[in-house]
């Protein structure tokens, strides 16, 4: 990336840490992706239980490699062999581990992080439970504001998404979705049923958090996942 780019892009970032800050969450920025793994084994201890929500950036990081080769109890929902009854116990039994580690939809510029899920274990587990949460963010998620991020989901991160579960939904076939718009009448723009086979199930917003730290937001200077 052309250098003045990348100087305004971190910017940027700084914004976003600052703002995620004063909403008591941990935040850093890590310029490549060689910081990930190093960062994320600093923040787990040796032997506790971890879990992950579905993501691409996992993949794409090398995190879930990391978590399924060190010294952790690793609640592996991706185990080869698991019948669809076994996940779901993998997804009950990660709302009470050490660590969950996933990634979000979006982050705005004003400190909110963004998520639309359709079983929404990953979400669930988010909002309550493991004692800490950490977040691996592609600094190409950072958006100005809710009305970019609700954008952003359903441009981007849904569509992609379509295509990888192979959804019978509008934005498979047409890479975006039905309505791809925002206002701040009606947040999502859809009406009631308007999405029979729908990945997008609930919105949820994460600002001001209770307890200061639990959610660590690792922002990377790279582009990965949806
Ligand atoms: S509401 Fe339906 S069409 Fe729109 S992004 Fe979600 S799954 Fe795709």
């Amino acid at each position: 990336m052309d250098a003045n780019k990348r100087k305004n892009r971190e910017q940027q970032v700084g914004r976003t840490l600052k703002a995620l800050k004063k909403n008591n969450m941990e935040a850093a920025f890590l310029p490549s992706l060689k910081e990930v793994l190093p960062m994320v084994s600093a923040l787990l201890q040796k032997g506790e239980q971890v879990a992950v929500g579905g993501s691409v950036s996992l993949k794409e990081t090398g995190v879930l490699d990391l978590l399924r080769n060190g010294d952790y109890q690793f609640h592996d929902r991706y185990a080869k062999g698991l019948t669809a009854e076994e996940i779901e116990q993998v997804f009950r039994s990660s709302f009470s581990v050490d660590t969950y580690v996933t990634s979000v939809n979006a982050v705005t510029e004003h400190g909110e992080l963004y998520c639309v899920d359709g079983t929404s274990n990953r979400v669930a587990a988010m909002l309550y439970g493991p004692k800490q949460v950490v977040l691996i963010v592609s600094w190409d998620k950072i958006v100005p504001d809710l009305a970019s991020a609700v954008v952003r989901v359903k441009e981007t991160a849904a569509p992609a998404n379509a295509v990888r579960l192979d959804t019978d939904t509008y934005c498979n076939k047409n890479g975006k979705c039905i309505n791809a718009k925002c206002d701040c009448n009606n947040l999502m723009a859809l009406g009631a049923g308007s999405c029979e086979h729908t990945i997008c199930s609930n919105y949820v917003v994460f600002s001001n958090q209770h307890v200061p730290n639990r959610i660590k937001v690792l922002i990377v200077g790279e582009s990965f996942g949806y």
